[in-house]
């Protein structure tokens, strides 16, 4: 008996192809309103859901597939006499291969203007009702929700007659997740929704969180292991990622991402990105540990790896500008576990090559940057989310960005130009350095990380010892401190080493102590007003 395929799809790519290859098999397709029109337009035979099952399309298209001789062709068990019997009995014939994809909400709300009516009517479902009755007799009806599924069922079905078990078990999981998603997609955003300013009016901009939180995440891929390889990991990415964000990376060779490279990878390009310049970061263990801009990426990347070459050693060294052929030779002088950037020119994908084991990573920025101002926006709903006990922690993401016109001068001295531009690049530094961060620069070059202490005093001592340790000079040199200091005892490490200007956000109730320390020892402070705890 000829095998029956519905065909009802908002999205018509590639649907041609497969109801062509079909008809060849001797697929009878049945088919909603649009799509037998474009079906029958090709020249192929289609009969319309609406002649099926003798009941027009209605309410716009609200009620177009809801009926039983839709639903009972579906959902039958064709292994049960009984079921069977009922078809016979009611005149319905069963449906052996669905292929829907829904409207479109997900790119409707999308859209800037978007209205509460607009998302309403993009809501499918008879679309998704199908689906699921499909899903759920999965044994005898494959349901194909995706265009990268047409070429599989269409093979296997040239091959054998017949589409696997395994396939249409594989069909029917990817249906109900495709159904999960879009239901949360739905779902979040209405949540969202301010009633009262939404009639008929463009939604105002989201909530960043709404009552509910079901953002879906898709899985990338499973890992060998978790932090420490007696725990198992695997990756997800956000069902829309932001444009420009880890997630959107092509790994071009090496090695697997592993669980702590794709965290650390994170943290470089989250880092590099906020720079409006060639930069360069190196990542070790979720800190930078050395972070420069230059004329290039080769420039930028030399005056990165002087600030801790021994940290350096198996870092993630992140770019925001194309790699050339020097640069990446230049790269491969240091044992790398990962190198990323926007784009790298042939001859130094071909240099790569010669070490295998670098996991090379190229992220479009592409939509990232934002128009007229100086940064890396970080995405729309860029989220930070952190694990508790039984719960999320939510937050929007750090993504302040210090002008100059924001800072304010606290002392008797006033720093130079120089100092200004030094100061808010080891600003930008501190926001990417686990708290308590203390960050020495001079000339667009980190000289001294201190990070992660539980003391801030601790964290000066740290980074003067690294300075001292990679032979650099903080004679001169520009300190950010990610928080105030909460007495002058902190401060003065850092004059003694030979800091001449500090930033930090102020706000301690020994603010003027701390004042009166700079003057005292006539170094510049300006005060951001803002904090950068990272945790
Ligand atoms: P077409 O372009 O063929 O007229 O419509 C295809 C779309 O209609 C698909 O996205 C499918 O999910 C959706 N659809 C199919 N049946 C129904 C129904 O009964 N109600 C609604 N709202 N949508 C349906």
């Amino acid at each position: 008996m000829a095998l029956t395929a519905l065909i009802s799809v908002s999205d018509k790519t590639g649907v041609l192809d497969l109801a062509q290859g079909l008809h060849a098999l001797g697929v009878q397709l049945l088919s909603t309103g649009g799509t037998a029109k474009l079906l029958a337009e090709a020249g192929l035979p289609v009969t319309e859901v609406a002649d099926h099952t003798g009941f027009p399309e209605m309410l716009d298209g609200r009620v177009k597939t809801l009926h039983p001789k839709i639903h009972g062709g579906l959902l039958a068990r064709r292994d049960l006499p009984a079921h069977m019997a009922a078809l016979a009995e009611h005149g319905i014939a069963t449906i052996d291969l669905l292929v829907v994809n829904l409207y479109p909400f997900e790119a409707t709300v999308a859209k800037a203007g978007c209205t509460l009516e607009d998302a309403i009517e993009n809501i499918d479902i008879g679309g998704p009702a199908m689906v699921r009755s499909a899903a759920k007799n999965w044994k005898d009806v494959a349901v194909l929700t995706d265009a990268s599924q047409y070429g599989v069922a269409l093979e296997e079905l040239k091959a054998h007659g017949r589409i696997s078990d395994k396939t249409k078990f594989g069909f029917s999981v990817a249906a109900f997740n495709r159904i999960s998603n879009y239901d949360a997609a739905i779902s979040d955003w209405l949540s969202s929704v301010d009633f009262e300013a939404s009639a008929g009016q463009p939604v105002p901009q989201r909530s960043a969180f709404p009552a509910q939180s079901n953002g879906r995440f898709v899985k990338v891929q499973d890992l060998r292991y978790g932090e420490n390889p007696h725990q198992s990991a695997a990756f997800y990415r956000d069902l829309y990622p932001a444009p420009g964000s880890l997630v959107t990376a092509k790994q071009l060779q090496g090695k697997e991402l592993s669980y702590n490279n794709i965290a650390d990878a994170d943290a470089a390009w989250e880092c590099v990105k906020s720079f409006d310049v060639p930069a360069c970061v190196i990542v070790k263990h979720a800190n930078p540990c050395g972070v420069a801009i230059g004329a290039d990426a080769g420039e930028a990347y030399g005056k990165a790896f002087k600030t801790d070459p021994t940290s350096a050693f198996g870092g993630i060294i992140a770019f925001n500008t194309p790699v050339d052929a020097g640069t990446a030779q230049a790269v491969g002088k240091q044992f790398v576990e990962v190198l990323m950037a926007p784009a790298f020119s042939a001859d130094a994908l071909e240099l790569l090559k010669t070490k295998p084991n670098v996991r090379v990573l190229q992220i479009s920025l592409d939509g990232v940057k934002r128009d007229g101002a100086s940064a890396w926006a970080r995405g729309l709903n860029a989220q930070d989310v952190k694990r508790v006990g039984s719960g999320l922690l939510i937050q929007t993401a750090d993504n302040h960005e210090l002008q100059l016109a924001d800072l304010k001068v606290v002392t008797k001295k006033q720093p130079t130009e120089a100092e200004l531009q030094d100061l808010l690049f080891a600003w930008k530094v501190a926001k990417f350095v686990k708290s308590n961060a203390i960050v020495f620069c001079q000339g667009g070059m980190t000289l001294g990380v201190g990070a992660g202490q539980m003391s801030r005093l601790d964290s000066a001592r740290i980074a003067s010892i690294k300075a001292e340790h990679a032979g650099l000079s903080l004679a001169g040199s520009a300190v950010a401190s990610d928080a105030f200091f909460p007495f002058r005892d902190g401060l003065d490490v850092v004059i003694d080493h030979g800091a001449t200007c500090v930033i930090q956000p102020g706000g301690s109730m020994r603010d003027k102590e701390v004042i009166d320390a700079a003057d005292e020892r006539g170094v510049a402070m300006v005060f951001s007003g803002v904090r950068h705890f990272r945790h």
